[in-house]
């Protein structure tokens, strides 16, 4: 294969692997290890298309950038999809009051994306025997809420975190949850709460976080030596590098499972169970709980599926689904900590 200068000076943080295959997305550059097969985002400086909705701003004006993010007009589509987001922006993405993208001002997952998923983890604990009855739970990153809502009255605490400010206002007052602001990638755990937790969720976000290891190390601080961590994400496929790849922010890293496995082993968890969690076409796949057919997505592949027969001969598994895994994990008895 051809090996670009990037390419050529990889070297993979997980298994220190120096080549690596170029997945090329209209906005990103994902990198996949063509020895553990982890695979790492790099938002590209340039857009292939991105002179579109500048020329569409300098014929018919701004919009604000609120918009941008959440949507809903042709114009802000055409500009989400193909347009470039300012660094920061992110945040106005949870400054916006309407909040519709995260669930607006519903006070339960019915009618929204996250209907459903609830029961279907509580039965997946279920499975492994974990019962969040009169446990105490934390749960990391469990914007908006409606899962600690959903599922908080049958455990004897519940607290949730977000790495936002505004989003933990919101649960604690439109929810009325225990919630707190707590950013994985910069913040200590210990340092927020001053409790130990019988069952940590991780509910997909450990694909934002950038360093496992460090995180796993402030959970044990918050923990006893029974404590279950049930964490769940998104495999690495070429499905899911071109599925979210009009989005500016999505998952940094999509980590292999073999990978997971070892990060927590090397901080002294062992996984007794693992469970696919079903998969999605890459297309028009809808979300994981609600099915269907996702419509952002099917329009915006014009702009996605080019870049399906750019990678599809590379050293990549090209399968056209994306794969969610959960696993749950326990102290090893050996561990010393
Ligand atoms: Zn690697």
């Amino acid at each position: 294969m051809r090996q670009t200068p990037k390419e050529s000076s990889f070297c993979c943080r997980f298994c220190g692997g120096n080549e690596a295959t170029e997945i090329i997305t209209y906005k990103h550059i994902w990198l996949s290890c063509n020895n553990c097969r982890n695979i790492v985002r790099n938002l590209r400086d340039r857009f292939p298309l991105e002179f579109i909705p500048r020329w569409v701003q300098w014929l018919f004006g701004r919009f604000d950038s609120k918009n941008s993010l959440n949507p809903r007009e042709i114009r802000s589509k055409l500009y989400y999809v193909l347009g470039h987001w300012e660094k920061g922006n992110i945040y106005d993405y949870y400054l916006d009051e309407d909040q519709s993208i995260r669930g607006g001002y519903n006070l339960s997952s019915k009618g929204t994306k996250w209907e459903g998923e609830s029961e279907y983890v509580q039965d997946e604990l279920n499975g492994w025997g974990v019962l969040l009855k009169d446990k105490k739970v934390i749960e990391i990153s469990g914007g908006p809420g409606y899962f600690a809502k959903e599922l908080s009255p049958v455990s004897r605490k519940w607290v949730v975190t977000e790495y936002s400010q505004v989003s933990a206002e919101r649960m604690r007052n439109i929810l009325g949850l225990e919630a707190i602001k707590f950013d994985f990638n910069s913040d200590d755990l210990s340092k927020i709460v001053d409790d130990t937790f019988d069952i940590v969720l991780l509910r997909h976000c450990i694909n934002f976080c950038s360093d496992i290891r460090k995180f796993l190390g402030s959970i044990k601080r918050v923990i006893h030596k029974d404590t279950v961590i049930y964490c769940s994400f998104t495999q690495p496929t070429f499905a899911s590098c071109l599925r979210w790849s009009v989005d500016d922010y999505t998952f940094p890293i999509l980590y292999h499972p073999e990978t997971i496995q070892k990060l927590f082993a090397e901080e002294g968890f062992i996984a007794f169970g693992k469970k696919e969690q079903g998969t999605r076409h890459w297309i028009y796949g809808g979300y994981w709980m609600t099915g269907g057919v996702h419509w952002g997505h099917v329009m915006t592949s014009p702009v996605t599926i080019p870049y399906y027969f750019l990678n599809r001969f590379k050293n990549i598994d090209v399968s056209t689904r994306e794969k969610n895994l959960a696993m749950i994990f326990r102290k090893n008895p050996d561990a010393r900590w």
